[in-house]
């Protein structure tokens, strides 16, 4: 597979290791994960790797299952404007809402809330020891991952003083209000 992954920008470090959320975006009375006891979490989903890899199409699998970043302007989604609901590939959970929704030329799918209780966040890379930066420096990425089975969506950031959920087209199904 590795010649497949030349086409993808960054990577979710420890996909392995994840569950190691403690907070839930837009609800954290659901959290799961009680800081410290990542051993005893699992996703409610759960799918073996050949059926993730019958269910998803290459690159959709080393983004979701592997934290891989899709080309920009891949497909059309990231400048899609009507009125729907986007949910996640890997179980049909909806994580967003259309009206969140903000189209940025830097061509993924740009939201500045998700649903409550949909998505949960990781630390992407190794993070120095009191947090801040990772150890070599560069900038800390928090990760951003459907709840209910764990799949890499994309990435939090900070465009323009919003904190904006920066997410990866092949990891949503969009479905339109009026079709
Ligand atoms: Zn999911």
């Amino acid at each position: 597979m590795t010649s497949k992954l030349s086409n993808f920008l960054t990577r979710r470090s420890f996909f392995a290791s994840s569950g190691a959320a403690a907070m839930t975006f837009g609800s954290a009375a659901h959290a799961r994960v009680a800081p410290g006891t990542n051993s005893d979490f699992a996703y409610e989903v759960q799918r073996t790797e050949d059926e993730w890899l019958s269910m998803l199409t290459d690159e959709e699998f080393v983004i979701m299952r592997e934290g891989f970043t899709e080309k920009p302007k891949t497909g059309t989604m990231w400048e899609e404007t009507r009125e729907g609901t986007y949910s996640c590939k890997g179980c049909d959970l909806h994580l967003y809402n259309s009206q969140h929704k903000v189209v940025l030329d830097k061509g993924w799918v740009f939201f500045y809330h998700s649903q409550p209780d949909a998505v949960m966040t990781n630390i992407d890379g190794k993070p120095a020891e009191y947090g801040g930066q990772m150890s070599d420096g560069s900038e800390l990425l928090i990760e951003v991952h459907c709840r209910r089975c764990g799949s890499h969506q994309g990435h939090l950031v900070f465009i323009k003083g919003n904190i904006t959920h920066c997410i990866n087209s092949q990891a949503l199904t969009f479905n339109p209000t009026s079709a």
